[in-house]
């Protein structure tokens, strides 16, 4: 009769003498506990306590337990538990004797390792070994590899870890390190100490140790038969656990647990022995070398690499430390005498280094891959062609990784042209809004819909190395500095959303408003409020396009609003009752006045609109070929209507004096060469340029030094668009862009980038954006919701907004 591998592994157990080593021990140090010990497929350490007096029956029968365990009791997205579900049997956990062990903390207190089984009343694989178990799964690899080739892996690993808590900071000047320091080993004595005394008394054989970085300690053990190393280096873990506990600090053995310092990496020296040689290496020969069947293992691990990257680095945090090019951590698959950029190291005659674990794997899956990815190496005398020479990682012209902050025209030029001229640059384009393109948006005039179509263009900036990163407010979700660590390049486009202000008696009076947060209501901006009332009399002051395009929507009829996007809500509130008079008051002559010629010939289309000039003599002295002087003559020579229902009167070489009113703005006093006009109103807009919101949260007095007309603020910061100089239309943004791009490109090639990008951004913070594709979402919302005669109806609240990206379609739900 058969029987099954649990049945054997009790017989094991049972056998006369067997349990002898353990029940002395539990004697001789008065052990009252006893933990069966089993590890999950993340190496989390479960199992159960056992009263010693239970030990002995229970280590020749078992301890049952939940087969999710090994999943840690975790639910799938559907809720199900993970490796079986709720109602899936139990394994039975046998504890392998060898690895009992006392521990140092606590004498009262035992461990030991057990080996999962199926249980034994299945009809179908009762008894067989547990799938799940991956340190069963080494322990089976390792002994069939060993019984086919006579071979066995003997490895050594670097078990990188990182300390924090009060007392443990490490100090030391910027851009030095403060590896191999014994002063900062002599600060963290109490840890090395108590880790190598635990360690030791648990049969470890501790040979040396060192500082790395900030918190960061490494200490050694002696190489082992594989399946030795994977166990102590699980209870490795344990022990810095406990000592942290003692000490109240935190032992991390996360990949990367901050940006721009060492990962913690756990590279696996490996060798291969056979009859107690080592057959990397041959005997006597000095010079550094690889025997074929050494260079055959090598070929099948790199081979194998890019598959192996599911078990050497399985987190998301274990991709950061390769994203932290720079820091030690491998970028390539190659490998090298000696070569420490390289993913497998030959450090010394028969020893390999493979850099691709990191400190939170699980020792049982990494070596299980390994050693079946030498096995086939061996098998397929795989050939890993010559061995890599020189340093790797600057020998990679890397592109670096930008961060564009407001996605508006200029920020979206910007990731165009960078990726324009230089294409393996990864841009991620941040905005406070959920929704990119600026004043696109919001400030270009709802009926024109021909410069809004450039948004289709910049559309497709966006692809898997363009990211736009929505709802990240800088200043309030992130800081610059944040954003300097993350990234190698930072360039900000934010714009600028303040008003200037008139700078006169009266100008901070109720009724004035800016145009910039008139467009705004316009157009929509979730943060712009409802639209001030604008009454009969208003007087508009600033001759530029923005003054053009507020003419044309105060005096615009309902129907010639066809085609927009004008929200029917701000329709009605732009309109008056009864007709309307608006002054509009330029500083300067026809001549020099800031708008296009086209701007103001297209006022002549309004067909209800008188136009005059307050001084007919303004023309006069124009010169003939002046466009600008002959695109007013166009719409003021133009045949008045009957009963207009707005008139426009423009006062060119006038400037406003002083707003009067008490409790809001009644007048407007205006100087005209020597003379002073009143102007009665109940509206002042103000279209006279931006500026930084006095609400921004974002500093930028750290750089006041930087010359008003530079793009350059400090190393790899840079800024363009209007927040580069306040005016400009696309034309300007996209040649700004252009040589913003040509710049970076410059200043950075060569340059080795060290900057994680994106992933180095917590997740708190992430999980709030709204990428590309949840932006288009709304878009979309927006086309489909459009009342009749408009194209669209723009979402207001932010929280709307947010709700539509985040509603992901039903047939992308598989
Ligand atoms: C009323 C108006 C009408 C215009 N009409 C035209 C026109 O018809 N044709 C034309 O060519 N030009 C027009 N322009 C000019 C054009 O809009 C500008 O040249 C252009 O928008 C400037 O681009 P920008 O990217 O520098 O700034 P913006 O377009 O203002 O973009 C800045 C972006 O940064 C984001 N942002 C701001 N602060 C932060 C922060 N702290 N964190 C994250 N994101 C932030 C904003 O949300 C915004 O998306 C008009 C401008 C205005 C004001």
């Amino acid at each position: 009769m058969s029987t099954s591998a649990l049945d054997q592994h009790r017989e094991v157990n049972a056998a006369p003498g067997a349990l002898d080593a353990a029940l002395d021990a539990i004697k001789q140090y008065g052990v009252r506990f006893v933990y069966f010990q089993a590890v999950t497929i993340t190496s989390r350490v479960l199992g159960k306590v056992v009263p010693a007096e239970q030990f002995a029956r229970l280590a020749t029968r078992g301890v049952m337990q939940h087969r999710t365990a090994m999943a840690n009791l975790q639910a799938g997205r559907d809720g199900v538990l993970m490796a079986g579900g709720v109602g899936a049997s139990e394994y039975c956990a046998v504890p392998d004797l060898d690895t009992f062990q006392v521990l140092p903390w606590d004498h009262s207190t035992a461990r030991v390792f057990c080996s999962l089984y199926e249980p034994d009343h299945l009809e179908e694989n009762a008894g067989v070994p547990l799938a799940t178990d991956s340190r069963g799964l080494l322990k089976r690899l390792h002994a069939s590899f060993t019984e086919r080739t006579g071979l066995e892996m003997r490895t050594g690993t670097e078990p990188e870890m990182t300390w924090e808590g009060e007392g443990f900071e490490t100090t030391f000047r910027p851009d030095s390190s403060p590896a191999y320091h014994i002063e900062h080993l002599e600060r963290y004595r109490a840890i090395y100490q108590k880790v190598i005394d635990y360690a030791s008394f648990m049969g470890f054989e501790m040979v040396e140790g060192d500082f790395e970085d900030a918190g960061q300690v490494e200490l050694n053990w002696m190489y082992d038969h594989a399946n030795l190393t994977a166990d102590r280096l699980v209870t490795y873990r344990q022990i810095c656990k406990q000592v942290a506990r003692e000490l109240g600090i935190e032992a991390s053995f996360m990949p990367k647990p901050g940006v721009g310092y060492m990962g913690n990496g756990c590279h696996h020296n490996w060798s291969l022995w056979k009859d107690g040689v080592n057959v990397l290496a041959e005997p006597g020969r000095s010079e550094l070398h690889l025997t074929d069947a050494g260079r055959f293992a090598v070929g099948g691990v790199l081979n194998h690499t890019p598959g192996a990257m599911l078990v050497m680095g399985s987190t998301v945090n274990s991709y950061k430390r390769f994203w932290d090019a720079g820091q030690f951590a491998p970028s390539r698959i190659n490998w090298g005498m000696d070569n420490k950029t390289c993913t497998m190291r030959l450090s010394s005659n028969g020893r390999l280094e493979y850099k691709l674990p990191d400190a939170s794997c699980n020792p049982f899956l990494t070596h299980a891959v390994l050693l079946a990815a030498i096995d086939d190496g061996l098998k397929n005398q795989t050939d890993p062609g010559a061995p890599t020479v020189g340093d790797i990682m600057s020998e990679v012209d890397v592109a670096p990784r930008v961060a564009v902050v407001g996605a508006g025209p200029s920020g979206c030029f910007t990731a165009q042209q960078l990726r324009k001229q230089w294409p393996e640059v990864e841009v991620t384009v941040f905005d406070r809004l959920p929704t990119p393109f600026g004043l696109l948006r919001y400030g270009v005039a709802p009926d024109h819909q021909g410069t809004k179509n450039v948004i289709r263009q910049l559309s497709r900036v966006f692809d898997d190395r363009t990211r736009f990163v929505g709802n990240i407010e800088l200043g309030r979700n992130l800081s610059i500095e944040d954003l300097r660590a993350a990234f190698d390049v930072v360039v900000l486009a934010t714009g600028l959303s303040g008003d200037r202000r008139l700078g006169i008696p009266g100008d901070d009076l109720p009724g004035i408003v800016g145009s910039g947060r008139f467009t705004r209501c316009v157009n929509d901006h979730p943060a712009a409020g409802d639209l001030p009332t604008v009454g009969r009399r208003v007087v508009l002051v600033g001759g530029g396009n923005v003054a053009m395009d507020i003419i044309r929507l105060l005096s615009k009829q309902p129907d010639e609003f066809t085609g927009s996007d004008l929200h029917p809500d701000t329709l009605g509130r732009l309109r008056s009752e009864g007709p309307r008079r608006i002054d509009v008051v330029v500083r300067s002559t026809p001549t020099d006045a800031k708008f296009d010629p086209v701007m103001m010939r297209e006022l002549a289309h309004l067909a209800s609109t008188e136009f005059r000039l307050a001084d007919a003599g303004v023309l006069a002295t124009a010169e003939s070929s002046d466009p600008r002087s002959a695109a007013l003559a166009h719409v003021v020579e133009r045949e008045s209507p009957a009963a207009p229902a707005t008139t426009v009167v423009f006062h060119f070489g006038s400037t406003p004096v002083e707003v009067i009113g008490t409790d809001r703005a009644e007048a407007v006093k205006v100087r005209t060469g020597v003379h002073t006009t009143t102007l009665a109103c109940d509206t002042v807009i103000t279209a006279i340029g931006f500026e930084s919101a006095v609400n921004d949260d974002l500093d930028l007095t750290l750089y006041r030094d930087a010359d008003p007309g530079e793009d350059f603020l400090a190393p790899g910061l840079y800024r363009t668009g209007w927040l580069h100089s306040s005016t400009g239309a696309l034309p300007e943004m996209r040649a700004r862009a252009r040589a913003l791009a040509a710049r970076i490109r410059r200043d950075h090639a060569g340059h080795h980038p060290a900057r994680p990008g994106l992933v180095a951004i917590p997740y708190e913070v992430i999980d709030r954006t709204v990428d590309f594709d949840g932006s288009m979402r709304i878009d979309e919302a927006e086309v489909a919701s459009a009342s009749p005669g408009r194209i669209r109806q723009k979402v207001r609240e932010v929280d709307a907004m947010l709700a539509l990206a985040r509603t992901v379609p039903a047939e992308s739900v598989c």
